[in-house]
Formats: structure tokens, C-alpha cells, sequence
């Protein structure tokens, strides 16, 4: 019987032990970051000279000096060698949108003996073959060379397995010609973009030229389902996300799963994840359960963007594999269940100066000043260019959670809060006033001490919004690379303070509050329309969004397709963050990509419909007749009409199953959207018939198993 194979795998999860409370024990704490070559872990280990060098690379982010390659390699393979590693590996991130890595040891012979090397070229310079990943183009076959370099602000880490570990070296990946094939090249060329913007708009303060850091904190949703399931769901191994499956009577209506107790398997997991990610200098800092049943998050504490996105990509290799380890499957796609909340990555981004973060709103005048200006270069770029936000989340498991009530609308706006909303108004119409200050927020309970209530109250329906001294880009998918939204948000932001600082540093050190004040105002009466402080999941939202000409780019092909608009690729390329070709190639690929993914989910889908729920569906409409037929024979009338109804509405059931299933391998020849179409037309039917063949036959594990059993 078909369902075997589920009762079998409940049955083992039923059994498994889990383990229990743990004695008291040192903190893990003690070994954050062992396994990085941290500034501590140069400082011990190269010269004094050599290590003053790498650090303004580092954190000044002067040029590296190459003559000193050969001091570092040769300190950083003493050091991973000194934990257990034996090989190494340049560490990049192609458009498949993982991470690659190809491994090769410090092994080199000398005659019969071996010893171990590592050159400061290997360090510097990697040439992985590239003809395999994808480059839009950009590289023919015949110069499949890439290159992959060194990234210095990146620490190099240690990854870990069974019975030995690899060094780790982030790399940029780029072509024999030197166009990006990567995530971090445009991240790194984006920062630089924005640095320079900001240092030439802080010089109009009369600020003194300092460092400019743009910080990220991403927070990753992912869920979490046991490995029996897994391994008998096809969709799932195959896609990601599961085809077929009907809601079940409870999933998230009550809202208990929010915040509720960890049950004590997924808190060990997560445990271990912590631990994992705390060697690796990651620092995780939140964890809880989230909305949908199975769903989880992981937040960790803010860090420099370039940093922060590695980290995030580590992050969701860390939680992949300790799942494996608890017998777990960590699901990373944006839909996994349709009906129940997807997962997002909430992107937590701000720029600091110095140590001034210019989104912290001030106490006194040239602080807020310096806010506010920062706050409408913001509000202008997004609404200038809204489109390319939306571009950068694009993506084929995106395109079923946004504007699925669930997560923000696929239309860009911005929410500011009451309290900065009302400060803007009155910056619009002139007015001196000054704000009303974040009072105090008392709860009825003398014993507790008065809170200070938060600048901004909380929005979950909004795409982008402030929240206290940060944006929330909320619109990234929970499987998406960090870099893409980045890119873009540092860019638009880029050109919007350098367009700022153009206007302002001519005005005159006398009236330069007032003009200021004038001209902030001009920015917020051109491009108010992008706030918007309401229900984002409100019907009437899209209606009103449509009036003020926001757009509104409802799937990925609509969503890429702005990425090669004349405007968009001047900027891009103005600000050096890529040149024509590379976007044309990115379009390309990310399309593709896209295209690819809808056809292989189509071609799951007819699989597992033909070979799994046809047989079970048709077997039971045999058994049912065959009895019904023998009811005849011998006579019995009691009971044979309910039969009848049963066995019309499985072979109603089989041939409407038979008529999807035509459907979708003829539009499996045709276009995406058919494609989808039929997918979805499909679904409803088999949905509909697993409530009604028995729960013994059914083939494939239930939402409701799933979701609740692990
Ligand atoms: P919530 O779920 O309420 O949005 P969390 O505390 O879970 O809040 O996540 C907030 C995230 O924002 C954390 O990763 C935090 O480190 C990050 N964050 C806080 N301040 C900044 C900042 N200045 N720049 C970037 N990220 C920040
Ligand atoms: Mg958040």
C-alpha cells in the first residue's frame, strides 16, 4: 500500500529520542570566532610589519600591498594546518546564487617526499574553470577562463566535516576580461560607490573625511521538517517548494506557533547552529519560532555589508547542514506550503560615518540636520527607483509570496512611522515646530519602570521601512543572496546623495540651515508619493499605489525586465557598479534561470501525477467499483448508492486528473506561464483528491504531517 512508506516514516519519528535537558556547562562563547583568521589571529601569527600592512587593507581599505601575499599565505596555512585543515579552497559566489568551491591541498612533492605549501599567488589568485557557471554570455567557451581574487576584507575561515577541514578564502569571481560573474564584485564596487557619495555629502556639513561603513543585518526565515517526509516528497528534493498538498484544517489560523515555546529537537538544533556559526566568528544572536507551523528565524547582530552578506551565505549552509545532522530538512525557498506564509529575509541596512550612524535620528540640530537630509535622499531614491529594488528581489519562489498577503506588495514603498512622517510634513509646509518627542510608554503596572516608547511603531505590511535607525527592506526572498537588494540600495542611494551634495554645497555658510530647509522641502513635495504609512495588505492599497504611479511589477519577467531600461543601466554604469554588458548578461542568465526553474517544477509536477496520484486515485476507483459490483451480485441495495457516489466521484476525480495531465505536458512545450497555469489547474485536482482517497493509499506525506509532526 502506498501510504506505508509515511506511516513507516511517522513511525520512526515517533520513536526518535530526542535529547533531553543538558548539566550545566562552560558557554560556547569561548570559541567565537576560532575558526576564523580574525585581526587576532594575523596579529600571532605574521610579522609585525606584514600585519600593519593587511590591516589598513583591511579597515582603512587602502590597496594590498602584493609583496606581502607570500607572508600571509604561508601564516594562514600554518594557522589552518594548526586546525586541522589540510586543504583550501577560493570561496565565491556565481549567479547560480550558492556558493562554489573547489578544493585543493597544501600537498606538494618533492621527489618522494610531501610537504605541505601554500604561495601568496595561490592566495591572491584562483583559476577555476568557468565554462560551467552561468555568465549570460559574457564568456565563450574558448576563453572559459575566470579568475577568482582575494578578497582581504573577508577573513578566511575554516569549514569543518567528519574527519578533516578545508580553508576558505572569499573570493570575487570575474571573467578572463575582468566582467563580473559574481555576487561580490557589484557589492564591493556598490559600497565604494556609496562611500565616495557619502564622504562628498558629509564634506558639505563641514565634517571631517572618515570612514564610511554600510552595515547589514539580515534576518533569515527558514523552515524546518523532518527528513522521513522529506525523502518521499519528490517536489520538495526536486524544487524546493512542494507542488501538491491541501492546507490542513489547522495550520496558522490560531497564531500559536509565533514566538511560542521552541519544542526541544528544533531548540537543540538551533543550539548547534549557534555554536557553529560562533566559531565561524558569525555572531547569531535571535532565534524563535515564526509565524507559519515548522517556521522558524535566525537573526544575528548587525555587521559591514560585504561581511554580513558572506555571513548570510554561511548562515544558510550552517542551517542546511546541522538540519541534515537532526534528521532534519531545512527548507530555504520562499513558498514551500502554499496557504501558509512563506519566508523572507528581512534586509536591516544603514550607513555609518565614522561612528555616526546617519540614520540615527538626533537630539540636537546638526545631527538632525544631517538626518533629515540622509532621510530625503533616501525617500527620493527609492522613489526614483523603485523598480530596481524590486528587480533586485526578483526571483521564481519570490514571485509566489509577495503581495500574498503575507509579505509586502510587489509595489515599493516606504513607511516612516507617525512620528518622522508628521516631522516631514512639517518640513513640507514650512513649519518650525519641533517634533513631538518619543514619549514614554506606561502600561498600568506601577511596578515596572516606564518604557521609552521606540521613534517608530511597528509595520509588517510595508516593503521598506524605517525602523528606528535602519531601513527594512522586507521584500527579499529567505533562499536569495544578500547582494543583489544591496547593490541596488546602495547604488540608487549613491546617486541620490551625490545629487544632494551637488545642490547644497553651493549654498552660502550663512544661510545654509535655511536653504537647506528649502530644499529638503522641494524633495519631499516631489517625491512624497512613495510613502506610505497604511495597511500594505489592505485591498484599496494597490488602487491608491496605481494613482500615484507607483509601479507595479507583479512577477519576476515584469520585474526583470526594467533591469535593461536606458535609465537603469546609465546609472548602474555611471556609478561603476557594472558596465552594460554585465547587466545585459545578468538579465540574460537571471531570466533563464527563471525559465528553467518553471519548467523543471512542471515536469515534477506531471511526473508525480502520472506515476503516484493516478495509480492511487485509479486503484481505489477499481476497488470501489469492483465492490459495488459485487454489492449487485449479491443483492445487498443498503449502502451501494453511497458507493456509487464514491466511484463517480473518483473517476470524475481520474479523469479530470487525466485532462490536467494532458494539459500540462502540452504546455510543458509552450510558454512559462502556461506552464504555471496548468500546474495550478492540476493542483486543484489532486488537492481535492487527497481529501477524498483514503488516507491508507495516499502517496505522498500531508501537509498536516509535515507541518506538525517532527
Ligand atoms: P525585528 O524582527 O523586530 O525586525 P530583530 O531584532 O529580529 O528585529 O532584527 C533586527 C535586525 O536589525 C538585527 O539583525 C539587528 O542586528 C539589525 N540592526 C540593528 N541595527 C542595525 C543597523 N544600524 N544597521 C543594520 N542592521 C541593524
Ligand atoms: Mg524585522
Amino acid at each position: 500500500m502506498s501510504s506505508e512508506k509515511r506511516y513507516d516514516a511517522i513511525k520512526a519519528i515517533a520513536e526518535l529520542k530526542v535529547e533531553g535537558p543538558c548539566p550545566p556547562a562552560p558557554a560556547d562563547i569561548e570559541g567565537y570566532g576560532e575558526d576564523v583568521f580574525n585581526l587576532d589571529a594575523m596579529q600571532k601569527h605574521l610579522p609585525k610589519a606584514v600585519f600593519e600592512k593587511l590591516q589598513a587593507t583591511i579597515e582603512e581599505g587602502k590597496a594590498l600591498d602584493p609583496e606581502i601575499a607570500g607572508d600571509v599565505a604561508h601564516a594562514m596555512k600554518e594557522w589552518a594546518i594548526s586546525r586541522g585543515a589540510t586543504s583550501y579552497t577560493h570561496w565565491f559566489q556565481p549567479l547560480t546564487g550558492n556558493t562554489a568551491e573547489k578544493h585543493d591541498s597544501f600537498l606538494e612533492t618533492q621527489g618522494c617526499r610531501a610537504i605541505l605549501s601554500f604561495s601568496g599567488k595561490n592566495l591572491i589568485l584562483g583559476e577555476p574553470d568557468a565554462s560551467s557557471f552561468p555568465s549570460g554570455g559574457l564568456r565563450s567557451t574558448f576563453e572559459a577562463r575566470g579568475y577568482t581574487a582575494w578578497d582581504p576584507t573577508s577573513p578566511a575561515f575554516i569549514k569543518r566535516h567528519g574527519n578533516g577541514a578545508t580553508l576558505c578564502i572569499p573570493t570575487a569571481f570575474c571573467s578572463y576580461t575582468g566582467e563580473a560573474l559574481d555576487r561580490k564584485t557589484p557589492l564591493l564596487r556598490s559600497i565604494q560607490a556609496l562611500s565616495g557619495a557619502t564622504k562628498k555629502l558629509m564634506k558639505c556639513f563641514g565634517l571631517p573625511d572618515e570612514k564610511v561603513t554600510v552595515t547589514l543585518g539580515p534576518e533569515q526565515e527558514y523552515f524546518l521538517i523532518d527528513r522521513h517526509f522529506y525523502l518521499l516528497r519528490p517536489d520538495l528534493l526536486q524544487t524546493g517548494r512542494t507542488l501538491f498538498g491541501a492546507p490542513p484544517a489547522k495550520h496558522q489560523q490560531l497564531e500559536d506557533h509565533y514566538f511560542g515555546t521552541i519544542k526541544m529537537r528544533v531548540l537543540n538544533f538551533m543550539n548547534e547552529v549557534e555554536r557553529e556559526l560562533w566559531k565561524l566568528g558569525i555572531p547569531a544572536k535571535t532565534r524563535h519560532n515564526e509565524v507559519a507551523p515548522a517556521q522558524f528565524e535566525l537573526a544575528p547582530i548587525f555587521e559591514e555589508l560585504n561581511l554580513a552578506c558572506d555571513h548570510n551565505m554561511l548562515v544558510m549552509e550552517v542551517l542546511r547542514q546541522t538540519a541534515e545532522r537532526y534528521g532534519f530538512v531545512c527548507l530555504m525557498h520562499e513558498k514551500p506550503f502554499a496557504g501558509i506564509n512563506g519566508s523572507g529575509k528581512h534586509n536591516n541596512w544603514s550607513i555609518n560615518y565614522g561612528k555616526r550612524n546617519l540614520l540615527n535620528p538626533g537630539s540636537d540640530p546638526d545631527q538632525n540636520a544631517i538626518f533629515l537630509t540622509t532621510l530625503c535622499a533616501i525617500i527620493e531614491a527609492v522613489d526614483t527607483h523603485a523598480d530596481l529594488l524590486r528587480a533586485s528581489v526578483a526571483g521564481v519562489g519570490n514571485d509566489h509570496r509577495l503581495g500574498a498577503n503575507e509579505a509586502p506588495p510587489a509595489v515599493i514603498s516606504m513607511y516612516l512611522g507617525d512620528q518622522l512622517s508628521e516631522v516631514i510634513d512639517q518640513l513640507e509646509k514650512g513649519e518650525h515646530k519641533s517634533s513631538r518627542h518619543g514619549g514614554m510608554l506606561r502600561i498600568g503596572v506601577d511596578t515596572l519602570p516606564p518604557l521609552p516608547q521606540d521613534a517608530t511603531d511597528r509595520n509588517r505590511t510595508s516593503p521598506f521601512a524605517f525602523t528606528g535607525n535602519k531601513f527594512e527592506f522586507r521584500a527579499p526572498g529567505s533562499s536569495l543572496s544578500c547582494s543583489a537588494p544591496n547593490v541596488m540600495l546602495n547604488t540608487i542611494v549613491a546617486e541620490a546623495f551625490d545629487r544632494m551634495a551637488e545642490s547644497i554645497s553651493a549654498f552660502p555658510k550663512k544661510e545654509f540651515h535655511a536653504k537647506l530647509q528649502a530644499h529638503l522641502r522641494g524633495i519631499v513635495k516631489a517625491h512624497k508619493r512613495i510613502i506610505f504609512n497604511g495597511d500594505g495588505y489592505a485591498p484599496g492599497w494597490l488602487e491608491e499605489a496605481a494613482k500615484r504611479g507607483l509601479p507595479n511589477l507583479r512577477t519576476t519577467m515584469d520585474a526583470l525586465k526594467v533591469l535593461t531600461k536606458e535609465k537603469n543601466m546609465a546609472l548602474l554604469e555611471k556609478y561603476g557598479v557594472f558596465q552594460r554588458r554585465e547587466i545585459t548578461s545578468r538579465y540574460e542568465v537571471f531570466m533563464e534561470d527563471f525559465h528553467r526553474k518553471v519548467r523543471i517544477e512542471g515536469e515534477v509536477a506531471l511526473e508525480i501525477a502520472r506515476s503516484m496520484i493516478e495509480p492511487a486515485v485509479a486503484a481505489e476507483f477499481e476497488k470501489t467499483v469492483r465492490t459495488l459490483g459485487e454489492a449487485r451480485t449479491v443483492t445487498v441495495s443498503k449502502g451501494s448508492s453511497s458507493l456509487k457516489k464514491r466511484a463517480s466521484l473518483l473517476g470524475d476525480g481520474l479523469e479530470r486528473l487525466a485532462r490536467g495531465e494532458e494539459l500540462l505536458a502540452k504546455a510543458l512545450q509552450g510558454k512559462h506561464e502556461e506552464i504555471l497555469e496548468a500546474m495550478q489547474q492540476m493542483r486543484v485536482t489532486v488537492d481535492e483528491l487527497e481529501k477524498l482517497v483514503p488516507d491508507s493509499s495516499w502517496p505522498l506525506p500531508k501537509y498536516r504531517e509535515m507541518l506538525f509532526i517532527y
